[in-house]
This record gives C-alpha cells, structure tokens and sequence, in this order.
C-alpha cells in the first residue's frame, strides 16, 4: 500500500511540517502488473503475500475486484508492506519501503508449483525475498513456462547468476539496467545484459523501448506521442501488457508496440492500477496510433 503526503517541502531531521494531503494508494509492482496483466486479457494468479490489516484487506479486495485470482496471495502475521511516500511542490519525493508481509514469501507450496505448470508465462518482479523469487524461476523452467523479470527494485547485491540464467525475456528500465550491467547508455547496457538472459527490453520512458536479443540486430520501439499527466504506472502497465502478447505467442518486438500503445493510454489519466486500459482500449489504440516499426 502506498500512504503518500504531498507536502510544500519535505521535512529534515527533528522537525515537523504539515502535510497538505494524504493519500492510500494500492500499489506493490507485483500488483500493479497482475492488474495490468488481466485488463490487458490474461488470466492472472499472482502469488504473493498481504498482512493481517486493513491494508491487505483492501488489497485482496482491490486486486479481486479487477479480475485477479488471490487465491496464491497468503496473509502472513505481520503488516501490509507499505511505501511511505512525501511528495513535495517541486515534484521530488522521499520514499520508505517497509516490506513487510512481502518478507515472508521465501518458498513455494504446492499449490503454486501447479499454478506456475499450468501458465503460459510467469512474470517476476523482486520485491519479494530472491529465495522465493529463485523457487518460482526453478518450478517455471523444470515445467517448460517462459519466465519475465522485471528487475526491480535493484537489489545491492548482484543478482545471481542461477537466477538470470532461468529467465527467457529480462525488462529493466533504463536505471535498471544500467545498475545491471554498469553501462549508462541502454544499447551498451542491453547488449551487456544478453550476455547473462537470451532477451532483453529496455523502457525508456518517452523515448519508448528497446528489443535485444542474442544474435540479432537491437530493434527500438518508439513510445506513442500523447500528452502525459500522471506516469506513474507506465512501467507496470506496459511489462503488464507485454507479458499478456508474449504469453499469447505474439513477437517480442510486437509485444513491445502493443505494451507502448497499453502504456501510452495509462499515462494520459492520473492514477496507478486505475489508469491502465483494457484489451479493447489498448487494441483500438494500437490499431490507430502505432506505427509499424
Ligand atoms: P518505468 O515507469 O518503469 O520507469 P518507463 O518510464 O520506461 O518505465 O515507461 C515504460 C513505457 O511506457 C515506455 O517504454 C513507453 O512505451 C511508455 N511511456 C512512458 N512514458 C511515456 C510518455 N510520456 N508518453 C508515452 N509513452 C510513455
């Protein structure tokens, strides 16, 4: 759950100011994405954990409610994780990650083995311990079901190598990557980064995506021009959508048009989890505004 106060300017150590506003907004990248995933037209089980609050309350219903099977989602005995967020008028932001009930999914039951064997795809983010992470990468690749990772948060220490060596397709933004490979120009960092996963799709916010893979030539999708108010769930909505296409057998690259015309959509409304469109939304849009690249 993310608790953001907007504020005229953030408070420094040992004082106190009054915040103008505050805000409980559903979030967690793993959420976001499962809801991404399912308006965009997948069937989605996300597997993951809420604590015994109010918070995980809300974000059980929140995510049944667009459509998410929460069957796999566990209430663990400690708080919701919460991102503790203060806004200031300049735009910047002070952020706080306390993990929380997401702290405890360090392994898999059986149940979400045969989950992961039956999917088309499973798509992980790392705001879980790397434990589970790791369990799940392990079932989808002994079951033959293609694996996406988004990279984030980047964690300090690398990520280790058994990991990158069970993911199919890797979708860092261009930070992500470039704290991955140590490269800050994304060509270098995605060609640096195909030494470690067999595909790689860049984000770069305005300026669109990039498509890597081994042995073929880089391929860069532009992002569609609209005019963006709030782009705050662009990322989640578009690896959301992308994983949709992919897991249908669509090619990355096609994936990468449909997921900027399903993120463009997004970032022309305020909101998180709420701004994300639909299949036929993001179908009509594509249709009409990308162009082939
Ligand atoms: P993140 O939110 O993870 O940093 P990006 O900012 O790279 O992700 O955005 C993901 C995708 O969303 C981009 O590849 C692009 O297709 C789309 N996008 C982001 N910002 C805009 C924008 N201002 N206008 C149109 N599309 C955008």
């Amino acid at each position: 759950m993310d608790l953001v106060a907007q504020v005229a300017s953030a408070p420094r150590r040992g004082e106190t100011v009054a915040g103008r506003s505050f805000t409980t907004v559903p979030g967690g990248k793993g959420a976001n994405q499962a809801i991404a995933a399912t308006r965009s037209g997948s069937a989605v089980s996300m597997i993951g954990a809420v604590g015994d609050d109010a918070f995980g309350a809300g974000l059980r219903e929140a995510l049944a409610a667009s459509g998410v099977d929460v069957t796999g989602l566990r209430t663990a005995a400690t708080p919701t994780g919460t991102a503790h967020i203060v806004v200031d008028d300049e735009g910047g932001n002070a952020i706080v990650v306390v993990p929380g009930a997401n702290a405890t999914v360090t392994a898999l039951t059986e149940d979400d083995e045969r989950r992961i064997a039956r999917a088309q795809a499973l798509l992980l983010q790392l705001e879980t311990p790397l434990e589970g992470v790791l369990s799940a990468a392990r079932a989808a690749h002994a079951h033959g079901v293609r694996t996406v990772l988004t990279p984030a948060p980047v964690p300090v220490e690398p990520l280790p190598d058994e990991l990158l060596g069970l993911i199919d397709l890797l979708v860092p933004n261009e930070h992500e990557a470039a704290a991955l490979s140590g490269k800050a120009d994304p060509h270098e960092a995605a060609a640096a980064l195909l030494e470690r996963v067999p595909e790689v799709v860049v984000t770069l916010g305005a300026a669109g995506s990039l498509y890597a893979a081994r042995g073929a030539e880089p391929v860069t999708v532009p992002a569609v021009r609209v005019r963006a108010v709030d782009t705050t769930a662009a990322g989640d909505t578009f690896v959301g959508a992308l994983c949709t296409a992919y897991a249908e057998g669509r090619t990355v690259p096609e994936a990468m048009a449909w997921a900027s015309a399903a993120s463009a959509l997004a970032v022309q409304r305020p909101g998180a989890s709420s701004s994300m469109p639909d299949r036929t939304e993001i179908t009509q849009f594509a249709t009409k505004e990308v162009p082939a690249s």
